[in-house]
């Protein structure tokens, strides 16, 4: 136990950073189906048709924003609900739940400037491209939504700022389906620019740090099972090389009716002599093609790296022989679920699960059935959890239980159940060998104080384990809390 104890310390030190949880949409169909959660669903539908509304508020009343001179240049900051409704749907929910409100409130708004439907379909993706980029940028930096340290708020502006400036490049098929001279066209591209940058300083930042913890607990409660999913960097970069690809082809398309609009004269030529008109359509199409190259070069070579970086992550986290997670990665999810069982006012159990003389397994059959023998326990245990719950291999025949969100009362018949799983029947491994009978000693320990201390929540655990040694093996004993009251 001591030795235990010793080893527990060093990897749990320092909790992680780590970034919003999200649910698919699909989860969605599940929530229609609970009453509770039908309210979640309700709202969402009015934050898309609030969305829509002011979109179209916007574009009907011609307003064009705040307008001031700034060093001799005029801006007109844009102010547009749509946006901070999406991104604070994005960074609570998920991608999808920010990105449909903000793609139905720009193609309204843009069907009712006048631009044809293909183009306003198209158009309306440059909002889309800014919340997915701003919410992955969030995932992959591991910035926690709710903006609690100094590094959150820095890493999310610098994001925004990116987003921002880059999903704003598709002012320039706005300004010339509605034919804007330069100077308007510059104005609009400012006022988009600064408009989204001001709602994320002014709203966006207060209200994820301020009401941010409060709302995703009552979310957690609507949807009650936290989901498990990792971001995968694969698919992340996949997203980011299509969000290019299309943006490109907006681009393209505005500088393609910008020049159009100029009215140029057929027979228009350079100081050179040559005819102007082929000149400039030569410049538009290698841009074209050079960009294209590019954004498939780069998306081809950052997907093969994010794979091969992303097979080599999951390889770290579980461990090889049984598949669990590993000990290395528990730290992070006991952040993960420690916040999320706070949020939800439940406790957060460990288990600790060593398997009885299991020496002698290896002294009897040899070491490669002992190996078949952890991984046969290893499924059992599996068998035993709950569906939240997270095992770990935490060292040779040692396992770890974490279980989220769980009431006193849980623990005890869990832990038993898994006690119970390993000892049910003899294992069946190789042909020429005989059945093999495993028991194991299961401690457990509870944590309402969150988020805990990791360190001190899984040495109670093991104590509880060691102290089922001592009374003969085969046993769990729940460990008492002092000074947490409820257990
Ligand atoms: P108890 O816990 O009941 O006190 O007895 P034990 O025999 O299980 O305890 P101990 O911790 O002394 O020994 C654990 C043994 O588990 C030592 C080692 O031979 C075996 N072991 C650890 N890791 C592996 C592994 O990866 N494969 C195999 N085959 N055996 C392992
Ligand atoms: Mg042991
Ligand atoms: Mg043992």
């Amino acid at each position: 136990m001591t030795e235990s104890q010793r080893t527990v310390a060093r990897p749990l030190r320092g909790l992680p950073e780590r970034g919003p949880d999200w649910w698919p949409i699909g989860e969605l169909g599940q929530l229609g189906a609970r009453p509770r959660a039908r309210r979640l669903l309700v709202l969402w539908l009015a934050a898309i048709a609030l969305s829509v509304a002011t979109g179209v508020l916007n574009v009907a009343a011609g307003w064009n924003g705040v307008e001031f001179e700034l060093g001799g240049l005029d801006f007109a900051v844009t102010i547009y609900p749509p946006f901070v409704v999406s991104v604070l749907l994005a960074l609570w929910l998920g991608p999808t739940w920010g990105g449909v409100p903000i793609y139905l409130a720009n193609l309204a708004s843009a069907l009712t400037s006048g631009m044809p439907l293909a183009m306003g379909a198209l158009f309306a993706l440059a909002g889309v491209i800014e919340t997915l980029m701003l919410w992955g940028s969030v995932v992959a930096l591991r910035v926690d939504p709710d903006l609690r340290r100094p590094r959150d708020l820095a890493w999310f502006v610098a994001a925004a700022l990116v987003a921002a400036v880059t999903a704003s490049l598709a002012a320039i098929l706005w300004n010339s389906s509605h034919a804007l001279d330069p100077a308007a066209g510059q104005r609009v591209w400012r006022g988009w620019v600064l408009g989204d940058l001001l709602q994320i300083l002014v709203v966006v930042l207060p209200v994820l740090r301020f009401l941010g913890p409060r709302v995703r607990g009552w979310i957690d409660r609507q949807f009650l099972d936290p989901p498990q999913h990792e971001f995968s960097y694969t698919h992340g970069v996949g997203m980011i090389v299509a969000a290019f690809g299309i943006l490109g082809l907006v681009v393209f398309l505005g500088v393609h009716q910008a020049l159009a609009s100029l009215e140029i004269a057929l027979d228009a030529r350079t100081a050179s002599g040559e005819l102007l008109i082929p000149r400039l359509r030569e410049i538009v199409l290698v841009m074209g093609l050079l960009s294209t190259a590019l954004i498939v070069a780069t998306g081809m070579f950052s997907t093969a790296l994010a794979r091969l970086g992303e097979r080599q992550r999951l390889e770290a986290r579980r461990d090889s022989l049984t598949g669990c997670l590993n000990r290395r990665v528990f730290a992070e999810h006991f952040a993960r679920e420690s916040e999320r069982s706070r949020r939800l006012g439940l406790g957060l159990a460990v288990l600790f699960v060593d398997l009885d003389h299991f020496k002698r397994v290896n002294d009897a059959w040899g070491h490669a059935v002992g190996d078949l023998a952890l991984e046969g326990a290893a499924r059992r245990i599996e068998g035993a959890l709950r569906e939240t719950d997270l095992l770990f291999r935490w060292g040779g025949e040692e396992f770890l239980v974490l279980m989220p969100h769980t009431d006193p009362a849980e623990v005890g018949p869990v832990a038993e159940r898994v006690r119970a799983a390993i000892a049910a029947e003899p294992l069946l491994l190789l042909a020429d060998i005989g059945p093999v009978r495993l028991t194991a000693s299961v401690g457990a320990a509870i944590a309402f104080r969150l988020p805990g201390d990791p360190e001190e929540l899984v040495a109670r655990s093991d104590a509880a384990c060691y102290r089922a040694k001592q009374q003969g093996r085969d046993r769990v004993v729940v460990a008492e809390a002092p000074g947490e009251g409820a257990a």
